[in-house]
């Protein structure tokens, strides 16, 4: 939960002020503002990850028909991206380090139509094969699109993820670790790819307002619902005069495959002041979130699972603790709750989550599917590791 008072204020502020909802400027701003924090050349703001991914796949002007390599342990909304881009995803299996793609797996997948290679870096965790990845996709000719959704503020060897291939997108959907309720960023260094991101962000239509009062309404429910976990009337009182508006980040036609026909927006005003807000206070965060991170090793260590694997030399950000436990622990949650008063993430409960799919050709991922729990790193009061 990222979203505190000052959120709200601008949320509040915001719903005031709907003649600014078109605004350039603060939507240019964010977009400075994130490429200089994350050292990047240029950055296009978004109404989610997933169309900054497309974005991303539109720049590279793929051939109809290429194939993109994608980790088969991943969000409904990655292959969709490269659906909706006429591409065709082929999945590849994971290691269950780090939950990122297994270099020799997807060795194994290239042909002679595989244009991209799209690695991620789960949980906020940089992912096992990141060298080995890159050093393959250059010597077979395939361009990397860095999917860093769960990631953004994750360092390799000092460097932030999403520097080393040749585009990245970001998520800051309201489950991640910097938070608009919807949005995404795609980055880049090259000016050629700079210019295809820009004439995607150039057509992309800006949300209806009803949708950005839906945002800056979620904004409130989400803040009252983390800070009046016990007042229960403040609660019912939110839930009755916004609940109705809760912004919706998946639609159920979009787990079925089917493209939304507003997707592709760009990010508006409102949400862009709240990424600048956001984005201000993120590093603390994430050292709040490292900090947690000890406390679950220790966890880890007393009931005898393995901490997750941290590359060397990079630094996590741990937007979620993952563990791979027993199928059966997975299955019934409730003794997260009981015994250490946390809700227990589920992250994936599918390959492709969270479609009714299986991946019987990956069979790590689906180990994955049945057994890697992970825990929250910022913590409710009351909660506890230990
Ligand atoms: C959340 C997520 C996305 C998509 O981001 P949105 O902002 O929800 O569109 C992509 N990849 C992964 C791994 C994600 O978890």
């Amino acid at each position: 939960m990222t979203l505190g008072h000052d959120d709200l204020a601008i949320a509040e502020r915001c719903l005031k002020n709907r003649a600014q909802w078109a605004d350039e400027a603060p939507v240019t701003a964010f977009e400075r503002a994130f490429a200089e924090w994350n050292g990047s050349r240029h950055a296009f703001a978004f109404l989610g990850g997933r169309v900054a991914f497309s974005a991303c796949l539109a720049a590279l002007e793929l051939p109809a028909g290429t194939e993109v390599i994608v980790p088969g342990y991943t969000c409904v909304v990655v292959p969709n991206a490269i659906r909706f881009a006429g591409a065709v995803p082929v999945f590849c299996d994971i290691e269950l380090e780090t939950y990122g793609p297994d270099v020799t797996d997807v060795a194994r997948r290239i042909t002679s139509r595989t244009g991209v290679l799209l690695l991620h870096h789960l949980f906020g965790l940089v992912c096992r094969d990141y060298d080995a990845l890159i050093e393959l996709a250059r010597r077979r000719g395939l361009r990397v699109i860095e999917d860093c959704a769960h990631a953004t503020g994750a360092e390799d060897q000092g460097v932030k993820v999403g520097r080393r291939g040749d585009l990245a997108f970001y998520s800051t959907e309201r489950s991640k670790v910097l938070n608009t309720i919807r949005g995404g960023l795609a980055v880049t260094d090259d000016e050629e790819l700079a210019r295809g991101l820009a004439a995607y962000a150039e057509r992309a239509p800006r949300p209806a307002p009803a949708e950005v009062e839906r945002c800056l309404r979620t904004v409130r429910i989400v803040h009252d619902r983390a800070w009046h976990p016990r007042r229960g009337l403040a609660r019912r009182w939110a839930q009755f005069r916004d609940g109705r508006h809760e912004a919706v980040s998946t639609t159920s036609g979009e787990i079925r495959g089917e493209r939304p026909t507003d997707y592709g927006q760009r990010l508006p005003a409102p949400l862009a002041e709240l990424g600048l807000n956001q984005l201000a206070k993120l590093d603390q965060l994430s050292v709040e979130r490292r900090r947690t991170a000890v406390r679950w090793d220790a966890w880890c260590r007393a009931m005898g699972y393995a901490p997750p694997f941290v590359r060397e030399g990079s630094l996590p950000v741990f937007l979620r603790y993952p563990v791979l436990v027993e199928a059966e622990r997975k299955r019934d949650g409730g003794w997260a709750r009981r015994e250490l008063g946390i809700d227990l993430g589920v992250w994936f409960v599918s390959p492709i989550h969270p479609a009714p799919f299986s991946l019987p050709d990956c069979p790590r991922a689906m180990e994955a599917v049945q057994r890697c729990v992970n825990f929250p790193t910022l913590l409710p009061s009351g909660a506890s590791p230990e």
